[in-house]
């Protein structure tokens, strides 16, 4: 369960290179990204355990109920906003109108008028409401605010998700060699409910992983079923490719008209960071939206 900082950084610098050889992710956009997962890299590093909350029961589990949701996640304050200062400095020295929206951001926030704690608070309990007030203030990034909170309470939600799937493996002893793998067949995810934000294929068999939208855990999904609606109609559930993108699926499901992108990188030497897999795959978002289907979970890069 420890966090190996030089190995998670190494996988950075070189997932980083090869989102840089695409042409249409803009070198700002790029040098943001960047600057953002180096910092939530040595947030995650130096985020302090909390103790564990209380999880779902195995049997209610078992039906479905995540072992801890969204809501109920906790985080390190302190390391949270720190995180939040360093994300929002990078954005005003990022200047344009990122920038002007970032200085409106830090003047509120010497005003009283914006908590970082509110800001992660609302973020915990996907409050968009709250979210949709600073949108129409920052009219030239109206997801800044979220994009701040989210990013900077992340590295306390993974490795608190991290600590949750730790104790449920122990507790059903899938944590013992040759324990059968999981098959999570709810399609959210099982630690705290969410929809998956992106998958990838895994092993000589190619199962299926989901990554979480919110709190980036990763666990194994059935292949032959929407995660969203959980259809699990063969002829409703189909997946593309596109020319110029090696190494992605689109797995789109006709009941609900949802996408998901799903990387197989099995044939390549390449790295899988799933919440970076999704930004190098843009150009598939594209071509699933003028096929008329929509992903239920933004982008982690919005802002
Ligand atoms: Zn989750
Ligand atoms: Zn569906």
């Amino acid at each position: 369960m420890s966090f190996d900082f030089d190995h998670e950084m190494q996988r950075l610098e070189g997932k980083l290179k090869s989102l840089r050889s695409k042409e249409y992710i803009p070198d700002a956009l790029l040098e943001i990204v960047a600057r953002t997962a180096a910092i939530q890299v040595e947030a995650r590093a130096a985020v302090q355990a909390a103790p564990l909350p209380e999880l779902a029961t195995p049997d209610a589990h078992a039906q479905g109920a995540p072992l801890l949701p969204r809501d109920a996640f906790t985080y390190d304050r302190a390391r949270t906003a720190a995180t939040f200062g360093r994300l929002l400095a990078m954005m005003r020295a990022a200047g344009g109108s990122l920038g002007g929206a970032a200085e409106v951001v830090r003047e509120a926030m010497e005003k009283g008028e914006l908590a970082v704690e509110d800001a992660c608070d609302a973020a915990l309990r996907d409050d968009v409401a709250w979210f949709d007030a600073w949108a129409l203030r920052l009219t030239d990034a109206p997801s800044l605010v979220r994009f701040l909170a989210m990013g900077s309470v992340v590295p306390s939600v993974e490795a608190l998700a991290a600590q949750v799937a730790a104790e449920d493996a122990r507790r059903t002893g899938a944590d013992q060699p040759g324990a059968t793998p999981v098959v999570w067949q709810h399609g959210h995810c099982p630690v705290c409910g969410s929809a998956p934000l992106v998958g990838r294929l895994v092993g000589k068999e190619g199962a299926l992983h989901h990554t979480c939208s919110f709190c980036r855990h990763e666990y194994r999904a059935k292949r032959l079923q929407c995660p969203f609606c959980l259809e699990e109609e063969s002829k409703n559930l189909e997946y593309f490719t596109a020319d110029g993108e090696p190494g992605f699926q689109v797995h789109v499901c006709k009941s609900c008209k949802g996408y998901i992108k799903v990387a197989d990188f099995r044939e390549f030497d390449r790295i899988s960071i799933p919440v970076l897999d999704d930004l190098e795959s843009l150009a598939l978002d594209i071509v699933a939206r003028q096929q008329g289907y929509k992903r239920p979970t933004a982008s982690a890069w919005g802002f």
